[in-house]
């Protein structure tokens, strides 16, 4: 689970890998290839998000700072 809608109708994005919260997603948000950084595992994930559909991925130089 990568998205979920917390109590006050708010979405978020939860790192693929770890779980924890990343940022906040809303109706309307796109992104096209956003390296989101988790801080919780560390990692790189590409973030793609259009309307309804959301596709993470770990990022290739996951693990590289
Ligand atoms: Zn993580």
């Amino acid at each position: 689970m990568k998205i979920k809608s917390t109590a006050d109708g708010s979405t978020w994005f939860y790192c693929p890998i770890c779980g924890r919260k990343l940022f906040k997603v809303i109706r309307h948000t796109q992104c096209r290839d956003f390296p989101a950084w988790c801080r919780g595992c560390k990692r790189e994930i590409l973030v793609n998000i259009d309307g309804q559909t959301i596709f993470a991925a770990a990022s290739a130089q996951a693990g590289v700072s």
